[in-house]
């Protein structure tokens, strides 16, 4: 079933949603995009007759109550942002009566469903050593199918919106979707927004294809780098990665970040991209700094030879002539990582260029995806957020489906 085909009239929904919005020390909210990421989903079920039944997790209670983690603290927050006042149930498994009290246009929101280990399917207080701990996770298996019937039995359909939390078969994720038949059970908006976002730079690829990965580690990566190769005309790897790549091929890099038990593997990369007939775009020059600070004083060095005592922080110049010439004329885009040290307000220009360069691409009509927390970061930082065509709010779940797995939320609604 589709959201947009599905009759609510009359219908209660029980939609997962990512609430998990930062608080500040008196429980006020920071950044509200989570939230304002799924009023069009919520907005739809109301304007269409039926009520909701909201649920979400925040933070990291593991599986016990405490009140920094309740969800009472953003009720005024959702209310207001509905416009419809918001029912508040303090204990999500017991809310049954509230939700059968529910007429149309109203909204129930559950408290944090975290609050109870069943929502995360594992054993709290035990030792992953334990003997004891593969009993405990059976049992805990079973209590949660329970836990997840339990709020199945709130509502008529179940919408999935939570992106965020999409890539974790839990209970309000994954579970809960076997009490409802397939013509009751539904992808949000906002989840098929993602959904087709990943699908145009996996599936749907207008070429040529160009991937940006950036960030510290060649290791973390690795897997969506392997599942691009097969797809992606032009890879271009910067930010840390580019001195594990510098020392494989027998580079100096001084005090460069630099995973030495990744040499083969940077190796195995090229090797790939030539078999492959992929573009492998490599910085040639590096910003270093003699500390890692914004204060460090530079200079601009081959990667290939950063003297000791300095450390590559930024592309430098030509490597970023390079990004911004692979990136031209591109017609999908995949950005995930800084290509420096970005939060360092003196090491910012690489990054820039590239977001420079995916915002004009995207006006010469490109189709460009931004995903992964810091890639994000920086789009905004730069001003750029409105110029590019999508900007992912799933950090992980976003990864790993770029890394071609499947995910348990979607997959739970789809049966994919
Ligand atoms: P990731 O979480 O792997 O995407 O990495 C993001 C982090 O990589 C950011 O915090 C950047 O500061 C960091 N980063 C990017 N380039 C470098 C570099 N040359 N040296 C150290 N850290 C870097």
């Amino acid at each position: 079933m589709t959201i947009s085909n599905y009759n609510f009239a009359g219908k209660k929904a029980i939609v997962r949603v990512d609430f998990n919005v930062p608080l500040d020390e008196n429980g006020k909210i920071t950044d509200d995009t989570r939230i304002r990421g799924a009023l069009p989903t919520l907005k739809h079920i109301l304007d269409n007759g039926g009520a909701l039944i909201i649920m979400s997790h925040m933070g990291k209670p593991k599986g016990k109550v405490a009140k920094k983690y309740s969800l009472s603290q953003i009720v005024d927050a959702v209310s207001a942002a509905l416009g419809v006042k918001v029912a508040f149930a303090d204990d999500c498994a017991k809310a049954k009566a509230m939700a059968d009290a529910l007429k149309a246009g109203e909204v129930l929101m559950l408290e944090n469903l975290r609050f109870y280990p069943e929502e995360e399917g594992k054993p709290v207080d035990i030792d992953k050593e334990d003997p004891a701990y593969d009993e405990a996770k059976k049992a805990m298996k079973a209590s949660q199918k329970e836990f997840a019937k339990v709020l199945a039995s709130y509502a008529d359909c179940y919408v999935n919106d939570a992106f965020g939390t999409a890539h974790r078969k839990h209970a309000s994720t994954a579970v809960i979707a076997d009490y409802f038949d397939a013509d009751n059970k539904m992808l949000g908006f906002l989840m098929e927004k993602e959904c087709e976002a990943v699908d145009n730079i996996l599936k749907n690829i207008r070429r040529p294809f160009t991937a940006i990965m950036g960030g510290s580690k060649v290791s973390t990566k690795i897997g969506i780098i392997e599942n691009l190769m097969d797809k992606v005309d032009n890879l271009i790897l910067c930010g840390g990665m580019t001195y594990t790549f510098a020392k494989a091929q027998g580079g100096k890099i001084g005090n460069s970040i630099c995973e030495d038990d990744k040499l083969d593997l940077a190796l195995d990369i090229i090797r790939q991209a030539k078999e492959k007939g992929v573009n492998l775009v490599l910085g040639v020059d590096s910003v270093c700094g003699d500390a890692f600070s914004n204060d460090a004083h530079q200079q601009v060095c081959p990667s290939d030879a950063i003297p000791e005592g300095w450390e590559g922080m930024d592309a430098g110049p030509k490597s970023r002539e390079m990004f911004a010439k692979a990136i031209e004329g591109a017609k999908t885009i995949l950005w995930n990582g800084p290509a420096g040290v970005f939060e360092f307000d003196n090491f910012t220009g690489g990054s820039r260029a590239i977001a420079e360069a995916i915002a004009k691409a995207t006006k010469e009509g490109a189709y460009s995806l931004i995903g992964g927390g810091d890639s994000v970061a920086c789009v905004n930082k730069f001003g750029l957020a409105e110029q590019v065509s999508y900007i992912s709010t799933g950090g992980g779940a976003l990864l790993e489906a770029i890394e071609g797995k499947v995910l348990p939320g979607v997959a739970a609604i789809k049966g994919e």
